[in-house]
C-alpha cells in the first residue's frame, strides 16, 4: 500500500540536523512507494529545501513565520498541523530529539492517533511495516506494526541510514502561510552554555568519563581523545552530580540516549541507568581499573587500566593515524 509520508525537517542554527535525512529514509520505507513530503518549520528556512529534497524528499513544504523563530510547542503544533490538514498524509515522521519528543505526543493527541516512538529501524516484512524500538532501558526490543489509521513514529538518531544525497534531485517547493496565534509562550532570549565541537546526540564518536575521572581537570585527557576521533565528550551521572562537568553531558536512562559507531567509556562502572543510555552504540570500548566492573559486560573491547595512562596512549595512537 502506498502513502503519502510527511517529515519534519529539524532545523538547529540554521542548518538541518542530520536526524531529518535519517528522518526522510525511514519515511520512504514508511510510503512504500508513496510520497515523501518534507516539512520545514522556520522563520528563515525556504533555503534548506533542496537539502531535503536531495537527500530523497519527493517536495517540500515551508511555514515561515517570525513567531516560528524558536521552538515552542504551541507555535510549532499550529504549524503542522496547517499541514497535516493541507497534505492529508497518512504516515508522520519525526526525530526523536528533544523537540522531537516534546511535538509529536502533542501531534499525536490532537489527532487521536497513536504513536511509535524511539524507533531504531523498520522494514516491510510478511507485508506489514515492522517497527523495532527498545524498551526495559535498551534490555529488549519490541517490534510493532500498524493496524488502523495515521503511521506515526519517531525515530532514534544515528540508527536508520540516511540515503545517499543526489545533487541533480529536483522536487517542488511550496509556501504554506499560518495564522500562528494565542502563543502560551514566547521566547525572548536563548542563552547558551558554550560548548565546543560535534553534537552529543549525532556523534558518531563518544568518549565519556565517569566519576573515575575524578575532577573536573581529569576530563582534560578525554577532551583530547575526542578531539583527535572527531567526536564528543560525554559523561555518567556520577561525573555530573561531582560536579566534574554539565549535566547536559550524561548519557543514561535520566539524561540523553545515543547510539555512536564508537563509545569509550573512561572510569564508568556501568550501571544499568548509564546502559540504558549507550549500550546501543555500536562499538563500546571500556576503560576501567577494576576488571569486575558491569561496564565490561556491554564492552566489545575492555582494557583493564588506569584512564589517566590508558587514554593518553590511545589519543598519541590515534594521532598518528
Ligand atoms: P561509579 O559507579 O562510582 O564508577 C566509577 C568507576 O571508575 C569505577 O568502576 C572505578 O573502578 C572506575 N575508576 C576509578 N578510578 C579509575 C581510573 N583512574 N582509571 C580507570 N577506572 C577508574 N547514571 C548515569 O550515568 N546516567 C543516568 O542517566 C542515570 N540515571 C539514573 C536514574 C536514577 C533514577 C538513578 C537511581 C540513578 C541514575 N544514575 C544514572 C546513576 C547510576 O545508578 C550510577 O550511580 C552512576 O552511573 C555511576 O556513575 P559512575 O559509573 O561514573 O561512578
Amino acid at each position: 500500500m502506498t502513502r503519502k509520508v510527511l517529515v519534519l525537517g529539524e532545523v538547529r542554527d540554521g542548518s538541518l540536523r542530520n536526524v531529518s535525512f535519517e528522518a526522510i529514509a525511514a519515511a520512504k520505507t514508511t510510503a512504500e512507494g508513496g510520497e515523501v513530503v518534507g516539512v520545514l518549520i522556520g522563520n528563515s528556512v525556504n533555503a534548506l529545501s533542496g537539502e531535503l529534497i536531495q537527500f530523497g524528499a519527493d517536495r517540500v513544504v515551508t511555514i515561515e513565520d517570525e513567531k516560528l523563530k524558536q521552538y515552542t510547542p504551541d507555535g510549532y503544533s499550529q504549524a503542522i498541523m496547517a499541514v497535516i490538514d493541507a497534505e492529508k498524509p497518512e504516515g508522520l515522521i519525526f526525530g526523536h530529539t528533544a523537540l522531537g519528543k516534546d511535538l509529536a505526543p502533542k501531534i499525536a493527541a490532537k489527532l487521536n492517533s497513536g504513536l511509535i516512538s524511539d524507533v531504531t529501524a523498520l522494514e516491510v516484512a510478511g507485508g506489514n511495516l515492522v517497527f523495532t524500538r527498545p524498551i526495559y532501558s535498551g534490555k529488549a526490543f519490541e517490534k510493532k506494526i500498524v493496524t488502523d489509521g495515521l503511521i506515526f513514529a519517531t525515530i532514534r538518531p544515528n540508527n536508520i541510514s540516511p540515503l545517499e544525497k543526489g545533487e541533480s534531485r529536483t522536487g517542488e517547493v511550496s509556501s504554506l502561510s499560518v495564522d500562528i496565534k494565542d502563543l502560551r509562550t514566547i521566547i525572548k532570549e536563548v542563552v547558551r552554555k558554550a560548548s565546543e565541537g560535534v553534537d552529543l546526540s549525532e556523534a558518531k564518536v563518544i568518549v565519556a568519563g565517569g566519576r573515575g575521572v575524578k575532577s573536573e581537570e581529569g576530563f582534560s585527557p578525554l577532551q583530547e581523545l575526542a578531539k583527535v576521533l572527531n567526536g564528543a565528550v560525554g559523561a555518567s551521572r556520577g561525573a555530573c552530580d561531582a560536579d566534574y562537568c554539565d549535566y547536559s553531558l550524561q548519557i543514561g536512562q535520566t539524561g540523553k540516549v545515543v547510539t555512536p559507531d564508537l563509545y569509550i567509556a573512561c572510569g564508568i562502572s556501568g550501571a544499568i541507568q548509564h546502559l540504558a543510555g549507550m549500550s546501543n552504540s555500536k562499538v563500546i570500548v571500556a576503560i576501567n581499573k577494576d576488571p569486575e566492573a558491569n561496564i565490561f559486560k556491554v564492552a566489545d573491547y575492555g582494557i583493564v587500566g588506569d584512564l589517566f595512562e590508558v587514554v593518553p596512549m590511545l589519543t598519541e595512537e590515534f594521532r598518528k593515524l
